[in-house]
């Protein structure tokens, strides 16, 4: 199936690639549907939303202080710099992310479009201003905006949430124009970034899935991959080259 993959790939001018916590899951990071997902027996849903954050702000930043210091620890894995590879040798590519670890500009990823925020920024509740301090967040003592008195808190996107309009919509207007569509590593539960798949899909793209898990995309991919990404990515990097008479 990869062979196949690599001739239908040969022929594609545009890339779009969607990641989501399953790309990261080789670096170490946990996903939020696995069980590992678990923080002191709380689901991410339950601490990711702004309701959460008003009733025990002090309990959010615990947790977002574990979560930073578990993404400052890891490396990007086979996964993301195959990725930043592919960018390389695609005419058009374009990545759109759901993470928030910064791992795929840390693999050298240029072209990125991080739709949930990242997690090392903060800004303010109130007024959405971006806040920098040295250091951690003391979740005793929470930092207030010096511009509006607002409470501090991480620059994510939390559910129920709306995502910036411009990056959703450049995201939309890349997945429309796609030849092919990568879905990496994502439950494509989580809208809008998954109907962007589906989007690709109805305007032409060829859809490829990988996954080790089945998915609600997974009877639409043309392409379906149940493996690691961190595996299946520089196997497939590895087969586009040798067809292109190697090179980078
Ligand atoms: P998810 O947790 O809902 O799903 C992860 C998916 O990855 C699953 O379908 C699973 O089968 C698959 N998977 C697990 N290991 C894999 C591997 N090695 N290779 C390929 N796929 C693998 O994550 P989601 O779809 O991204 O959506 C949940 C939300 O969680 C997102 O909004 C995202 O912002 C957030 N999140 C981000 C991070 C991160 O930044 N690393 C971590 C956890 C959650
Ligand atoms: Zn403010």
């Amino acid at each position: 199936m990869l062979d196949e993959l690599v001739t239908v790939l040969s022929r594609c001018k545009r890339c779009v690639v969607l990641t989501g916590a399953g790309m990261s899951a080789e670096s170490g990071v946990p996903t939020f549907r696995g069980d590992e997902g678990l923080w002191r027996k709380f689901r991410p849903e339950e601490l990711a939303n702004v309701d959460a954050f008003m009733a025990n702000p002090e309990l959010v930043w615990e947790w977002y202080n574990w979560r930073r210091q578990l993404m400052a620890e890891v490396e990007p894995n086979p996964g993301h710099f195959a990725i930043t590879a592919m960018e390389k040798w695609f005419e058009h590519f374009t990545m759109i992310t759901q993470n928030v670890d910064g791992l795929h500009r840390a693999a050298g990823t240029k072209s990125i479009l991080e739709l949930h925020g990242n997690i090392a920024r903060n800004k303010c509740l109130d007024c959405n201003r971006p806040f920098e301090i040295e250091g951690e967040i003391d979740s005793g003592q929470i930092p207030a905006c010096p511009k509006c008195g607002g409470k501090i808190r991480p620059d994510v996107v939390w559910f129920g949430e709306m995502l910036d309009p411009e990056t959703i919509q450049s995201a939309f207007s890349e997945a429309e124009r796609a030849d092919v569509f990568f879905s990496i590593g994502t439950s494509a539960v989580v809208h809008p970034a998954a109907s962007l798949p589906v989007t690709a899909k109805r305007q032409g793209a060829v859809l490829v899935e990988i996954n080790p898990e089945r998915t609600p995309l997974s009877e639409l991919a043309d392409f379906r991959f149940s493996a690691c990404s961190g595996e299946l990515l520089p196997s497939l990097m590895d087969a586009l080259r040798e067809t292109s008479g190697g090179g980078d």
